[in-house]
């Protein structure tokens, strides 16, 4: 589908600074209606073919600009149930790639240039959102090591002790990136999304941006979450083992129970700059603002670093059972 507008016929894209849908070609607001393709893969507004690949749900026209959305991509199997709109434009975008880098000492001139702008893109990336009942059991052996001085002597005191914890924790909505393209690990960078802007699905928010359904099952990708969530239990049962000098594990078992899957598309920038016949890349979050990347010669960065490393995750503690701390 393409989304037209009823004015004067031109494409109507989504407007992240506004909120709303505005055409391109005459700025009116809200003024979209949809057209329909023949085919999933013609533009309806020149009759060119649309590049795409398997994934592709959405789509520029190379022949006449429009921006289209691949029906059969956004409904059942491939339909998203929920969406987090951009909410930084290119323009914004670009500023904060250009603030970011602009002191850089290997800066090369034509890093964000006119014509490379041509390559900064909107994506809507698929991610499937897995939420989990968590039991973690941990027990073993905790040490705490005393040194005191008396006269000439100093003494050491080795005390052990039994150590027990049990929590149940709820995830909620952990994400894991299904696109291939997209490098995972900088995916995981990308987080944390804030959920409270994630909407059901409507396809307006896919018209004027590149959009991919999911390339890899949930079942594939379930790893991925569980390891997420094993890491997560273990720095919350951590956190709650202090004071010890060392902690010997005898036990450990987590058992993470499904509760709900979703899949969502959430925004990411991507800007592909040439330089010498090598293409460097960059990432920033739609929603956040936060920007991945390296120039040539220069040293990784990551900046609104905010957020714990699993962030995105909402943690309600509802058992936390410290018992049998015996001498
Ligand atoms: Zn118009
Ligand atoms: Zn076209």
């Amino acid at each position: 589908m393409q989304f037209k507008c009823v004015n004067c016929g031109g494409n109507v894209v989504y407007d992240p600074k506004s909120g709303n849908m505005i055409c391109v070609s005459c700025n009116s607001v809200n003024s979209e209606e949809i057209v329909k393709q023949e085919d999933s893969y013609t533009c309806p507004a020149c009759g060119g073919a649309l590049k795409v690949n398997d994934f592709t749900s959405a789509t520029r026209c190379e022949y006449c600009g429009a921006y289209n959305i691949i029906d059969e991509k956004i409904t059942y199997p491939y339909g998203p149930d929920l969406v987090l709109p951009f909410r930084f434009s290119k323009e914004q975008a670009t500023e904060l790639l250009r603030k970011e880098f602009k002191d850089e000492l290997f800066c090369p001139n034509d890093f964000l240039s006119q014509r490379t702008l041509e390559d900064l893109k909107g994506n809507y990336v698929p991610f499937w959102l897995y939420s989990y009942d968590t039991h973690a059991v941990w027990s073993g052996i905790g040490t705490k090591v005393r040194k005191w001085r008396s006269g000439d002597i100093e003494y050491t005191e080795i005390s052990e002790y039994n150590v027990y914890r049990e929590m149940d924790i709820d995830f909620k909505r952990i994400p894991v990136d299904a696109s291939i393209p997209m490098p995972d690990q900088i995916m995981d960078l990308m987080e944390p999304y804030e959920y409270k802007d994630l909407e059901a699905f409507q396809p307006k928010y896919l018209s004027g941006f590149q959009g991919e359904t999911y390339n890899q099952t949930p079942v594939e990708l379930e790893k991925r979450a569980k390891s997420k969530a094993d890491m997560d239990t273990e720095a919350w049962l951590n956190s709650t083992m202090t004071g010890y000098n060392s902690l010997r594990p005898s036990q450990k078992q987590f058992t993470h129970q499904p509760n709900a899957r979703e899949f969502a598309m959430m925004p990411v920038w991507k800007y592909v700059y040439r330089y010498h016949n090598t293409n460097f890349e960059y990432y920033i979050n739609g929603q956040t603002g936060k920007v991945y990347g390296k120039l040539p010669k220069s040293t990784s960065k990551i900046f609104f670093a905010g957020g714990t490393l699993f962030a995105g995750i909402l943690l309600l503690l509802k058992v936390l059972q410290f018992v049998v701390e015996v001498l």
